[in-house]
């Protein structure tokens, strides 16, 4: 992508608190009307990046560009990139009208009074909270504030939308429907969104494209479905929480851990061995079945209903707990005797690779 088409660039951003380096030598970009999602740990620089994009922290080295201009020491009110903040920060004492219309009001650039009522109506009618203008944000329940904040933001027509951890503070349930929301809306409004999440299952759901960001540094950038299933290294394999990774060793393209010893011919350079397998790619077969490729024995623990799947539990030998999970569009699950052993197989072409001597 070329910085023409690029809604914003950021090159070679660094941000340091103290010691600390929350950004290290950051360089993303994001095209028109795209939504991407940024995947990291707590702590690993996701709204500090926001910040710097946003105009409210300075890097301290690195440039920041939006619509093609170098916008790095533009100061925040001038950007016209929305912001919507993990607590939502609405005015506890406005309404929901005049909250969505407070920056048109106070705004940099004049609105006139029947241009901003006209808008925050629309606004209003667009997330959903016809009906509701004139209560204040503390009698509506939290997806309705959520949708408050999402609004305020919309109504100035941003290019641009940063969200941090826009559903955190919602429940689960709560949570799958304003997904899709979101989603919906951005499409409807043609805005670029970034959206800041610390949960793999929301970053893989929503974003056309998914940034995985470590200790200040981005680790994997990829359409979802690529992250999933080609995780770059063992960091990224770890937050996606699909996959069971076990310590080993590679050796000559071969991998020896706790399930024997595997021809791993592809394996994928790393600074330390690590053998993954996604939790939906293990068998579980009686304990005495002799299995050619990989095989570890492991007690059956308990299982878990997701909703679409089922997780179960086992543990191995030396006490690590092993995850299978079984999708239920493939049918009923089995049941397990807690407790009994049995023999966990896969096939040896499903797993990922890392290693000191991988390409
Ligand atoms: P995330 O949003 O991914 O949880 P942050 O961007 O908030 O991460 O923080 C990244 C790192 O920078 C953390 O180590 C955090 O403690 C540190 N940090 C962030 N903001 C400040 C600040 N204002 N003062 C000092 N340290 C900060
Ligand atoms: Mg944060």
């Amino acid at each position: 992508m070329t910085t023409q088409t690029a809604i914003f660039r950021i090159d070679g951003v660094t941000k340091s608190y103290g010691g600390v380096k929350a950004l290290d030598s950051v360089t993303l970009e994001a095209g028109v009307n795209e939504y991407l999602s940024l995947l990291g740990p707590s702590g690993s620089g996701k709204t500090t990046l926001l910040r710097v994009i946003a105009g409210f922290e300075v890097p301290d080295s690195g440039r920041v560009f939006f619509q093609g201009r170098d916008i790095t020491n533009l100061p925040a009110h001038e950007r016209g990139i929305g912001f919507v903040f993990q607590n939502f920060a609405l005015f506890p004492h406005l309404t929901v009208r005049q909250n969505i219309a407070f920056g048109m009001a106070n705004g940099a650039v004049p609105v006139s009074a029947q241009e901003t009522a006209q808008r925050t109506q629309a606004m209003i009618d667009m997330v959903g909270l016809t009906g509701m203008e004139d209560r204040g944000v503390d009698q509506i329940s939290g997806g309705q504030r959520q949708r408050v904040a999402l609004a305020r933001t919309l109504v100035m027509q941003p290019k641009l939308v940063l969200l941090d951890e826009p559903l955190g503070a919602l429940d689960a349930n709560l949570r799958g429907r304003m997904r899709n929301e979101l989603r919906a809306i951005r499409e409807r409004m043609g805005v670029t969104f970034l959206h800041v999440t610390g949960s793999e299952t929301e970053a893989l759901a929503m974003g056309d494209s998914v940034v995985v960001l470590d200790r200040g540094r981005i680790i994997q950038r990829g359409a979802p479905d690529d992250v999933y299933s080609t995780p770059a290294s063992p960091d990224v394999a770890h937050f996606l929480n699909r996959f069971n990774l076990f310590d080993g060793t590679l050796v000559d393209g071969k991998f020896t851990g706790a399930f024997g010893t595997v021809a791993s011919p592809k394996a994928t350079r790393a600074p330390r061995d690590v053998y993954a397998i996604r939790y939906d790619r293990l068998r579980v077969m009686p304990v005495s079945t002799a299995a050619k490729g990989p095989a570890l024995k492991a007690t059956y623990i308990a299982n878990e209903y997701l909703g679409s799947s089922v997780m179960n539990f086992f543990e191995a030998a030396d006490g690590k707990v092993v995850e299978v999970e079984h999708h239920l569009s493939l049918g009923a699950p089995e049941t397990y005797e807690p407790r009994q052993d049995y023999l966990l197989t896969w096939a040896a072409d499903q797993a990922i690779v890392f290693g000191r001597e991988g390409k």
